[in-house]
Order: structure tokens, then C-alpha cells, then sequence
């Protein structure tokens, strides 16, 4: 499926809903995310309705990465962040609450609310190597 007439993102493609487009190219559209992390957040998708990381091919995914490499390079240069955190969720487990494909650009700024999500501290060697070996 190209467009999915359900997808609010489809909608943003299609111009039936609005944003504030950033950058565009043949296969990708960035836009300002209604609900900002930090200043500057945007959304990098797919032009084609893709569900997610799972299902998204892999040119299509290049394609995306690449565009949200150039918006990282413009959040530094225009925005004056200094560090970028991108951001994929895939499936609800991971957060994605918008079933169309998008990479978050996060950018960071100094001394910015923002923080890991989980606790570093030092694992289980023997349940590291466990999971690696059934990754291997
Ligand atoms: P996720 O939770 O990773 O699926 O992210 C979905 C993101 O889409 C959230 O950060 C929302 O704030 C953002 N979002 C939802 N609707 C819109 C919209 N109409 N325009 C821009 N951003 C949106
Ligand atoms: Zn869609």
C-alpha cells in the first residue's frame, strides 16, 4: 500500500492535513513534530505508507536516514544544538504511538530537560553472552 486514507502522517503527504514542512525530497518529507521534545524536533517519513522498521525496505530506510542526517547537520548549524539524538519506535512495546514510519531528530542543547530512559549499570556477562550468541 502507497497511502493509507486512516494514516494521519499519509494525510501530511497528501496535503489533506497540515505541517510545517522543513525540508523534501522525491521519496522523504520532514516536518516540525506538534509536540516537541526540544526546539527544532522534526520528523523525517517515508513519502510511502510503510508501517515500520520492520516492514520498511531498505533504500526506503536510506533514504530517511539520509535526509535526517542533512537535518541534523542543519539543527547544529542553524539552531545551535549541540548533539542530535535520532529516534525510531517500532511497535507500541517501543513507544510508536503514529503506525507510519518516522525517525525523530532530536536536537540537544546544553543543560536541556532531556534524559536516558533507562539506568546504566553493569550487566550479567554470562545473560550478555547468552543473547548474543542467539543474535550470532
Ligand atoms: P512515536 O510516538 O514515535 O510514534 O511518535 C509520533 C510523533 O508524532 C509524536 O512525537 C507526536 O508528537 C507526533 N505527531 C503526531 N501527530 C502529529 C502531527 N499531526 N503533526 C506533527 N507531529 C505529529
Ligand atoms: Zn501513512
Amino acid at each position: 500500500m502507497s497511502s493509507d486514507p486512516d494514516c494521519i502522517f499519509c494525510k501530511i503527504v497528501t496535503g489533506d492535513l497540515p505541517a510545517t514542512i522543513v525540508a523534501q525530497d522525491e521519496r522523504t518529507i520532514s516536518f516540525m513534530d506538534i509536540a516537541p521534545a526540544t526546539r527544532g524536533h522534526a520528523l523525517v517519513i517515508p513519502r510511502r505508507h510503510v508501517r515500520d522498521l520492520w516492514e520498511i525496505e531498505p533504500d526506503e530506510l536510506a533514504a530517511v536516514m539520509l535526509s535526517a542526517q542533512q537535518l541534523a547537520v542543519r539543527v547544529r548549524d542553524r539552531l545551535g544544538a549541540d548533539g542530535v539524538n535520532l529516534i525510531n519506535a517500532c511497535g507500541p512495546q517501543a513507544w510508536q504511538t503514529v503506525f507510519h514510519f518516522h525517525c525523530h531528530v532530536i536536537p540537544r542543547y546544553q543543560g536541556d530537560p532531556l534524559r536516558l530512559p533507562w539506568v546504566p549499570m553493569a550487566g550479567d556477562l554470562d545473560e550478555i553472552a547468552a543473547a548474543a550468541r542467539e543474535l550470532q
